[in-house]
Protein backbone atom coordinates (compact mmCIF):
# COMPACT_ATOMS: atom_id res chain seq x y z
CA UNK A 1 0.00 0.00 0.00
CA UNK A 2 1.07 3.83 -0.91
CA UNK A 3 0.05 6.74 0.30
CA UNK A 4 -2.23 7.00 -2.99
CA UNK A 5 -4.07 4.43 -1.78
CA UNK A 6 -6.70 3.97 1.16
CA UNK A 7 -5.10 1.28 3.39
CA UNK A 8 -8.17 0.28 5.44
CA UNK A 9 -11.68 0.70 4.29
CA UNK A 10 -15.49 0.63 4.99
CA UNK A 11 -17.90 -0.79 2.43
CA UNK A 12 -21.40 -0.04 2.76
CA UNK A 13 -23.72 -1.96 0.55
CA UNK A 14 -27.46 -1.06 0.51
CA UNK A 15 -29.67 -4.56 0.72
CA UNK A 16 -30.76 -3.16 -2.97
CA UNK A 17 -27.27 -4.00 -4.38
CA UNK A 18 -27.18 -7.79 -2.87
CA UNK A 19 -30.12 -9.58 -3.86
CA UNK A 20 -33.80 -10.03 -4.46
CA UNK A 21 -34.72 -11.91 -1.45
CA UNK A 22 -37.89 -14.00 -2.64
CA UNK A 23 -36.64 -16.80 -0.54
CA UNK A 24 -33.95 -17.20 -2.70
CA UNK A 25 -31.30 -15.03 -3.00
CA UNK A 26 -30.09 -15.26 -6.76
CA UNK A 27 -26.49 -13.91 -6.78
CA UNK A 28 -26.85 -11.22 -9.80
CA UNK A 29 -23.89 -10.26 -11.95
CA UNK A 30 -23.74 -6.98 -10.23
CA UNK A 31 -22.84 -8.73 -6.92
CA UNK A 32 -20.31 -11.20 -8.32
CA UNK A 33 -18.07 -7.85 -9.27
CA UNK A 34 -18.52 -6.63 -6.45
CA UNK A 35 -17.82 -9.70 -4.95
CA UNK A 36 -14.57 -10.33 -7.09
CA UNK A 37 -13.43 -6.48 -6.68
CA UNK A 38 -13.42 -7.62 -2.88
CA UNK A 39 -11.24 -10.48 -2.92
CA UNK A 40 -8.61 -8.44 -5.20
CA UNK A 41 -8.66 -5.30 -2.97
CA UNK A 42 -7.90 -7.73 -0.40
CA UNK A 43 -5.27 -9.32 -2.43
CA UNK A 44 -3.73 -6.06 -3.20
CA UNK A 45 -3.50 -5.43 0.98
CA UNK A 46 -6.27 -3.48 1.39
CA UNK A 47 -8.29 -4.25 4.42
CA UNK A 48 -12.06 -4.53 4.04
CA UNK A 49 -14.98 -4.01 6.67
CA UNK A 50 -18.63 -3.96 5.19
CA UNK A 51 -21.67 -2.72 6.57
CA UNK A 52 -24.81 -4.54 5.04
CA UNK A 53 -28.67 -2.95 4.94
CA UNK A 54 -31.66 -4.80 4.94
CA UNK A 55 -33.52 -2.70 2.45
CA UNK A 56 -34.05 -5.57 0.23
CA UNK A 57 -36.11 -7.22 2.68
CA UNK A 58 -37.80 -4.46 4.52
CA UNK A 59 -37.44 -0.79 5.11
CA UNK A 60 -38.94 0.38 8.55
CA UNK A 61 -40.46 3.35 6.93
CA UNK A 62 -42.39 1.82 4.97
CA UNK A 63 -43.44 -1.47 7.10
CA UNK A 64 -45.45 1.53 9.50
CA UNK A 65 -47.37 2.12 5.89
CA UNK A 66 -48.91 -1.40 6.87
CA UNK A 67 -49.83 -0.66 10.31
CA UNK A 68 -46.55 -1.94 12.34
CA UNK A 69 -45.68 -0.26 14.87
CA UNK A 70 -42.38 1.76 14.46
CA UNK A 71 -39.69 -0.24 16.69
CA UNK A 72 -41.33 -3.34 15.52
CA UNK A 73 -40.88 -2.66 11.86
CA UNK A 74 -37.42 -1.69 12.39
CA UNK A 75 -36.70 -4.10 14.82
CA UNK A 76 -37.63 -6.01 11.23
CA UNK A 77 -35.32 -4.02 9.25
CA UNK A 78 -32.32 -4.81 11.27
CA UNK A 79 -32.97 -8.71 11.22
CA UNK A 80 -33.54 -8.46 7.21
CA UNK A 81 -29.59 -7.12 7.32
CA UNK A 82 -28.58 -10.29 9.59
CA UNK A 83 -30.64 -12.28 7.32
CA UNK A 84 -28.17 -10.59 4.48
CA UNK A 85 -25.33 -11.02 6.63
CA UNK A 86 -25.31 -14.58 6.66
CA UNK A 87 -26.03 -15.25 3.06
CA UNK A 88 -23.49 -12.49 1.99
CA UNK A 89 -20.81 -14.61 4.57
CA UNK A 90 -21.73 -17.75 2.13
CA UNK A 91 -21.22 -15.89 -1.04
CA UNK A 92 -17.77 -14.77 -0.20
CA UNK A 93 -16.94 -17.92 1.72
CA UNK A 94 -17.69 -19.63 -2.32
CA UNK A 95 -14.70 -17.09 -3.25
CA UNK A 96 -12.48 -18.47 -0.73
CA UNK A 97 -12.36 -14.93 1.05
CA UNK A 98 -11.82 -15.06 4.30
CA UNK A 99 -14.63 -13.62 6.56
CA UNK A 100 -15.64 -12.74 9.92
CA UNK A 101 -19.57 -11.92 10.74
CA UNK A 102 -20.70 -9.95 13.61
CA UNK A 103 -23.72 -8.34 14.80
CA UNK A 104 -24.72 -5.08 16.86
CA UNK A 105 -26.90 -7.29 18.92
CA UNK A 106 -26.68 -11.12 20.12
CA UNK A 107 -28.47 -13.36 18.04
CA UNK A 108 -27.32 -16.56 19.91
CA UNK A 109 -24.31 -18.77 18.16
CA UNK A 110 -25.22 -17.89 14.64
CA UNK A 111 -23.30 -14.61 14.72
CA UNK A 112 -20.80 -13.08 17.03
CA UNK A 113 -21.35 -10.08 18.76
CA UNK A 114 -19.58 -7.31 17.15
CA UNK A 115 -16.31 -6.09 19.42
CA UNK A 116 -14.11 -3.74 17.76
CA UNK A 117 -10.90 -4.78 19.00
CA UNK A 118 -11.85 -8.17 18.02
CA UNK A 119 -12.38 -6.48 14.36
CA UNK A 120 -9.47 -4.64 13.74
CA UNK A 121 -7.28 -7.51 14.76
CA UNK A 122 -9.15 -9.51 12.24
CA UNK A 123 -9.01 -6.68 9.26
CA UNK A 124 -4.84 -6.85 10.27
CA UNK A 125 -5.11 -10.73 9.62
CA UNK A 126 -6.81 -10.65 6.09
CA UNK A 127 -10.41 -11.27 7.07
CA UNK A 128 -13.17 -9.18 5.23
CA UNK A 129 -15.25 -7.99 8.52
CA UNK A 130 -18.92 -7.93 7.47
CA UNK A 131 -21.02 -5.77 9.95
CA UNK A 132 -24.47 -6.48 10.62
CA UNK A 133 -27.65 -5.76 12.97
CA UNK A 134 -27.12 -2.24 11.80
CA UNK A 135 -26.73 0.02 15.09
CA UNK A 136 -29.00 -2.23 17.19
CA UNK A 137 -31.12 0.27 17.84
CA UNK A 138 -34.50 1.67 16.32
CA UNK A 139 -35.11 5.26 13.98
CA UNK A 140 -31.70 4.81 12.37
CA UNK A 141 -30.55 3.42 9.47
CA UNK A 142 -27.33 1.53 8.32
CA UNK A 143 -25.53 4.87 7.45
CA UNK A 144 -25.74 5.70 11.21
CA UNK A 145 -24.08 2.41 11.62
CA UNK A 146 -21.81 2.25 8.74
CA UNK A 147 -20.17 5.76 9.89
CA UNK A 148 -19.97 4.23 13.56
CA UNK A 149 -18.37 1.22 12.60
CA UNK A 150 -16.27 3.03 10.57
CA UNK A 151 -15.15 5.57 13.68
CA UNK A 152 -14.71 2.03 15.81
CA UNK A 153 -12.53 0.23 13.15
CA UNK A 154 -10.57 4.09 12.42
CA UNK A 155 -10.26 3.18 8.62
CA UNK A 156 -9.27 5.81 6.44
CA UNK A 157 -12.73 6.25 4.16
CA UNK A 158 -16.32 5.02 3.60
CA UNK A 159 -17.24 3.89 0.58
CA UNK A 160 -21.16 4.59 0.32
CA UNK A 161 -22.37 2.11 -2.75
CA UNK A 162 -25.73 2.90 -4.16
CA UNK A 163 -28.25 2.88 -7.13
CA UNK A 164 -27.30 6.36 -7.62
CA UNK A 165 -24.12 7.97 -9.38
CA UNK A 166 -22.78 10.27 -6.46
CA UNK A 167 -24.92 13.86 -4.76
CA UNK A 168 -26.65 16.43 -6.53
CA UNK A 169 -27.33 19.84 -5.70
CA UNK A 170 -30.96 18.96 -5.49
CA UNK A 171 -33.03 16.04 -6.16
CA UNK A 172 -32.14 14.63 -9.73
CA UNK A 173 -35.90 13.24 -10.00
CA UNK A 174 -37.63 16.54 -9.12
CA UNK A 175 -35.45 19.17 -10.97
CA UNK A 176 -33.96 19.23 -14.37
CA UNK A 177 -31.64 21.67 -13.56
CA UNK A 178 -30.07 19.76 -10.77
CA UNK A 179 -26.45 20.03 -10.96
CA UNK A 180 -24.08 16.82 -9.95
CA UNK A 181 -21.16 17.89 -7.61
CA UNK A 182 -17.97 15.68 -7.87
CA UNK A 183 -17.23 16.75 -4.15
CA UNK A 184 -18.82 18.83 -1.64
CA UNK A 185 -18.17 19.17 2.24
CA UNK A 186 -20.00 17.70 5.16
CA UNK A 187 -21.25 21.89 6.35
CA UNK A 188 -22.74 21.87 2.50
CA UNK A 189 -24.34 18.11 2.73
CA UNK A 190 -25.80 19.02 6.32
CA UNK A 191 -26.89 22.83 5.69
CA UNK A 192 -28.39 22.09 2.01
CA UNK A 193 -30.05 18.43 3.20
CA UNK A 194 -28.85 16.57 0.86
CA UNK A 195 -30.54 13.32 1.76
CA UNK A 196 -28.25 10.92 0.93
CA UNK A 197 -27.33 9.49 3.92
CA UNK A 198 -28.65 10.27 7.14
CA UNK A 199 -27.31 13.65 8.41
CA UNK A 200 -25.80 11.91 11.90
CA UNK A 201 -24.12 9.79 9.20
CA UNK A 202 -22.71 13.00 8.04
CA UNK A 203 -21.83 14.46 11.32
CA UNK A 204 -19.87 11.53 13.03
CA UNK A 205 -17.66 11.35 9.78
CA UNK A 206 -17.71 15.38 10.25
CA UNK A 207 -15.65 14.84 13.48
CA UNK A 208 -13.43 12.34 12.77
CA UNK A 209 -12.59 13.37 9.51
CA UNK A 210 -13.42 10.28 7.80
CA UNK A 211 -14.08 10.92 3.55
CA UNK A 212 -17.40 9.40 2.32
CA UNK A 213 -17.19 8.57 -1.28
CA UNK A 214 -21.11 7.76 -2.87
CA UNK A 215 -21.21 6.26 -6.15
CA UNK A 216 -22.57 3.73 -8.09
CA UNK A 217 -22.25 -0.02 -7.65
CA UNK A 218 -22.89 -0.77 -10.92
CA UNK A 219 -19.74 1.57 -12.20
CA UNK A 220 -16.80 -1.01 -13.23
CA UNK A 221 -13.99 -1.40 -10.67
CA UNK A 222 -15.97 0.92 -8.71
CA UNK A 223 -14.32 -0.49 -4.91
CA UNK A 224 -10.55 -0.29 -6.86
CA UNK A 225 -10.58 2.71 -8.49
CA UNK A 226 -12.09 4.28 -5.09
CA UNK A 227 -8.93 2.72 -3.05
CA UNK A 228 -6.70 4.58 -5.31
CA UNK A 229 -8.44 7.70 -5.43
CA UNK A 230 -9.61 8.20 -8.38
CA UNK A 231 -12.10 10.84 -9.09
CA UNK A 232 -15.60 8.82 -9.03
CA UNK A 233 -18.86 9.41 -7.51
CA UNK A 234 -19.02 12.62 -4.82
CA UNK A 235 -16.23 12.45 -2.18
CA UNK A 236 -17.47 14.18 0.71
CA UNK A 237 -14.96 15.61 3.11
CA UNK A 238 -14.07 18.46 5.63
CA UNK A 239 -13.25 20.74 3.34
CA UNK A 240 -13.04 21.40 -0.71
CA UNK A 241 -9.88 19.94 -2.23
N1 LIG B 1 -32.58 -0.17 10.98
C1 LIG B 1 -32.74 0.30 12.28
N2 LIG B 1 -31.62 0.67 12.98
C2 LIG B 1 -30.38 0.60 12.46
C3 LIG B 1 -30.23 0.15 11.13
C4 LIG B 1 -31.35 -0.22 10.41
O1 LIG B 1 -33.84 0.40 12.80
O2 LIG B 1 -29.41 0.94 13.15
C5 LIG B 1 -33.78 -0.66 10.26
C6 LIG B 1 -34.56 0.45 9.58
O3 LIG B 1 -35.93 0.12 9.65
C7 LIG B 1 -34.08 0.36 8.14
C8 LIG B 1 -33.88 -1.13 7.97
O4 LIG B 1 -33.36 -1.55 9.23
O5 LIG B 1 -35.03 0.87 7.22
C9 LIG B 1 -32.95 -1.56 6.85
O6 LIG B 1 -31.80 -0.73 6.84
P1 LIG B 1 -31.55 0.36 5.70
O7 LIG B 1 -32.85 1.02 5.33
O8 LIG B 1 -30.47 1.25 6.17
O9 LIG B 1 -31.05 -0.56 4.49
P2 LIG B 1 -30.49 -0.13 3.06
O10 LIG B 1 -31.32 1.04 2.57
O11 LIG B 1 -29.08 0.29 3.23
O12 LIG B 1 -30.63 -1.36 2.22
Amino acid sequence: MNNSTYNRILIKLSGESLFNFDGHANVGSHLIHIVQQIRDAVQMGSQVAIVLGGGNICRGRNMVKSGAKRVTADNVGMLATIINGLIFRDILDKEQIKTKLYSAFQVGSMVSFFEPRQAIDDLERGYVVICCGGTGNPFVSTDTAASLRAIQLEVGAIFKLTNVQGVYNKDPNQHEDAVFLPQCTFDQVIADQLKVMDTEAFRHCQMFNIPIHIASFQESNIILRLINHENIGTKVSSKEE
